[in-house]
């Protein structure tokens, strides 16, 4: 339990929200609905959406190339008022968001009041970078003894945002508050699972004032995303999600004829965490068990492979084994649940089966047993295994898998390599009072985002960058005063 007594006040007003969305809300009320939307708690119906057709996205961009002049031309300052204005609108609409949040996205009420906090920064972080960066009169640059020499930044087109289910809100919104802030337009494409907060969210920028052609919803699966991706006339592509749609989507861009796009990617990760024998035990225990288990493991951030130091590893182990069945696992609506499901039959038939792979290896395996109330939800029971090394896991194990190794004091080195060598490189956290340690690791390990003495998953979005490199993402990161940046194209002056 995180936040859960301050939250008392939000679930009193629930009951207003759940009567509000209780019959299914249809997304494109004049459409004949192609998708239906189910909880992954239970299954019931909560929404319908219709999936754009190739017709749907051949005239989203034609509105959206078409429309981009003059977004650029409004400035970054006018910009940055409509990103503030969406997120009042954000806020006033709370209710709402944690309401389909929890539903469609399965998320507890702790992380669901997480997701819409962080949506609101990303908007205010960028409609104040929008500000900063995007002056009619620019920066001054040296030049030539009586020559001007200017350097404006400025839209490039008509970007594509492609975002995934695990921050339904947050990421969605950062992707496409992102290019809009510098001067795009955006064809905002959600995942399939999580359409319904998706289109509420647009609905909320289309009430702020931005106009409809700016930023467009266009919903569907993956088959949608390449159809937009493909199109010669989109200028690049900012995309959260799996390291193989990064390649699928970066081999579209690559192929098309017309301008050569920019493409910014945050895609997945193979996180560790190492312990050696100075951690403080407790500090520990929290903070492996939140890493690992908080919101049912479906954060690119979180941890799957934790290095406990020989020494101390059966000592360690046994507290987190405590605190690891003191979990709650149930319904999402329920303020006392910890674990929820994972999003859909999917994902849980992938991570059932790598667990069932793990035990079949002789592996020594901790569960939780799944109460009966989860039966109808994608639950998948939280679990603890014992492998040797960071290289017995071939991919990334998306939901609440924890893998325990061990290593000596003199094998550090060879831990912090084992972990570049997969190739990933998002989080890596370290619990030690030791400096040098802390020096040492930092220098040698790959990773985008560094953790010392803390959890590896409840980053300040917005202001402070997070992503990864290597197969995590292209680099650098969401968020931080290089983002928004990325989306403009530079454009210098020179007046004699
Ligand atoms: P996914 O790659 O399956 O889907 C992401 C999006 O891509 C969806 O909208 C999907 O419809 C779309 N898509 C699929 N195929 C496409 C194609 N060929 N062309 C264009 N678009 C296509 O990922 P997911 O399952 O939704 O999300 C989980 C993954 O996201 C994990 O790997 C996780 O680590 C990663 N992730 C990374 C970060 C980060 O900041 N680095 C944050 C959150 C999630």
């Amino acid at each position: 339990p995180l936040v859960r007594e301050p939250l008392q006040a939000v679930l009193a007003e629930f009951d207003r929200v759940d009567s509000w969305i209780a019959e299914p809300t249809t997304l494109i009320a004049a459409a004949t609905p192609t998708r239906q939307v189910r909880a992954p708690s239970n299954g019931a119906l909560i929404g319908t959406c219709r999936d754009a057709t190739p017709d749907d996205v051949d005239a989203t961009i034609t509105a959206a190339v078409a429309a981009q002049p003059s977004w650029d031309a409004l400035g970054g300052a006018a910009r940055g008022d409509l990103l503030d204005r969406v997120a009042d609108l954000y806020e006033e609409n709370r209710d709402l968001f944690l309401s389909i949040c929890q539903r469609e996205a399965g998320k507890t009420l702790t992380d669901a009041v997480l997701e819409l906090r962080e949506a609101v920064d990303f908007l205010r972080y960028y409609a104040a970078e929008a500000r900063r960066l995007f002056t009619a009169e620019g920066e001054a640059l040296p030049g030539p003894t009586g020559e001007s020499n200017r350097l404006t930044l400025h839209g490039r087109g008509a970007f594509v945002a492609i975002s995934p289910w695990n921050f339904p809100l947050a990421i969605f919104t950062g992707l496409v508050a992102g290019p809009l802030a510098a001067g795009n337009t955006v064809l905002a494409k959600p995942a399939e699972q999580t359409p319904l907060i998706a289109g509420y969210a647009i609905d909320l920028f289309h009430q702020a004032g931005v106009p409809s052609e700016v930023v467009q919803f266009v919903p569907g699966d993956g088959k949608v995303g390449a159809l937009l991706t493909a199109d010669p006339r989109i200028a690049g592509a900012a995309f959260t999600g799996s390291t193989e749609t990064a390649r699928a989507i970066n081999r579209a861009l690559a192929g098309r004829d017309g301008p050569l796009a920019q493409f910014v990617a945050e895609t997945g990760g193979q996180n560790a965490m190492i312990v050696d024998s100075s951690a403080l035990p407790e500090q520990v225990t929290r903070d492996v068990v939140a890493s690992a288990f908080q919101s049912a493991g479906q954060r690119c951030s979180a941890l799957r492979v934790l290095y406990l130091q020989d020494d101390v590893a059966d000592a360690m182990l046994a507290m987190i084994r405590g605190a690891f069945e003191a979990l709650v696992i149930g319904d999402p609506a329920d303020l006392a649940t910890d674990v929820g499901p994972v999003i859909d039959g999917e994902a849980k038939a992938a991570l059932d089966s790598h667990i069932a792979a793990m035990k079949q290896t002789g592996r020594r395996v901790w569960q939780h047993d799944l109460p009966a109330g989860c039966a109808k939800g994608t639950f998948v029971t939280p679990t603890i295994i014992e492998i040797e090394s960071i290289a017995d896991l071939t991919r990334e194990n998306f939901g609440p898998v924890l893998h325990v190794a061990r290593f000596k004091a003199d094998e550090l080195d060879a831990v912090v390599d084992a972990i570049n060598a997969t190739g990933f490189g998002l989080t890596l956290g370290l619990h030690s009072r030791i400096d040098a340690t802390r020096r040492c690791v930092q220098a040698r390990s790959k990773v985008g985002n560094f953790y010392v003495n803390r959890n590896q998953i409840g980053a300040v979005v917005g202001s402070q960058p997070f992503g990864g490199e290597g197969l995590s993402g292209t680099g650098p990161k969401a968020g931080g005063p290089h983002y928004v940046a990325r989306f403009a194209t530079e454009r210098v002056t020179c007046i004699d």
